[in-house]
């Protein structure tokens, strides 16, 4: 497959802190307040979901890579799993990598979760959309636990809403 270059960003300035489960993490406003949404409507059906990662600044996103590097993995591998500082939608404040109770972090068991069956279906509704599918353009891994804000949401009148999961 032919792989799309990857947009560039900018750093996100405007952004709020926040604390998910006890951890300290930073997200613009619009999607801190839609992932409060999405994250209190998965709780009334007994789904638990949580951060594991959000504002990323480029240079923490360099801190990463080189720590990657100095592990001995290879480059080409890198760029599957992380972004080049600059391309990382983490740097938007706007993505968010969820996790949910039971399930290793940012691992494709992620997707035979009920929290990511629940995402699937609803997330659209509060403005969220998977980044990375299997075989993206992108040419990144599979990321079932990657969803971006882009603030499209559907309206409360889908089915989803309506109870059907
Ligand atoms: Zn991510």
């Amino acid at each position: 497959m032919k792989k799309s270059p990857q947009p560039q960003y900018i750093e996100q300035q405007d952004l709020i802190e926040f604390e998910d489960e006890g951890r300290s993490f930073q997200l613009h406003p619009d999607a801190f307040a839609a992932w409060k949404k999405m994250k209190d409507a998965a709780r009334t059906k007994g789904i638990n979901l949580y951060i594991v990662s959000a504002f990323r600044s480029f240079e923490r996103q360099s801190e990463i890579i080189d720590q990657k590097r100095e592990k001995g993995v290879s480059e080409e591998y890198i760029f599957k799993v992380s972004a080049p500082p600059g391309s990382s939608e983490h740097h938007t404040g706007k993505a968010v990598d969820i996790n949910t109770k039971g399930f290793p972090a940012l691992e494709d068991e992620f997707e035979k979760s009920e929290a990511f069956k629940w995402l699937s279906r609803n997330a659209k509704n509060f403005g969220f959309r998977l980044s990375y599918p299997r075989e993206n353009i992108f040419g990144m891994i599979y990321e079932p636990w990657h969803w971006f804000y882009n603030g499209k949401t559907q309206k409360a009148a889908s089915l989803d809403l309506a109870g059907a999961s």
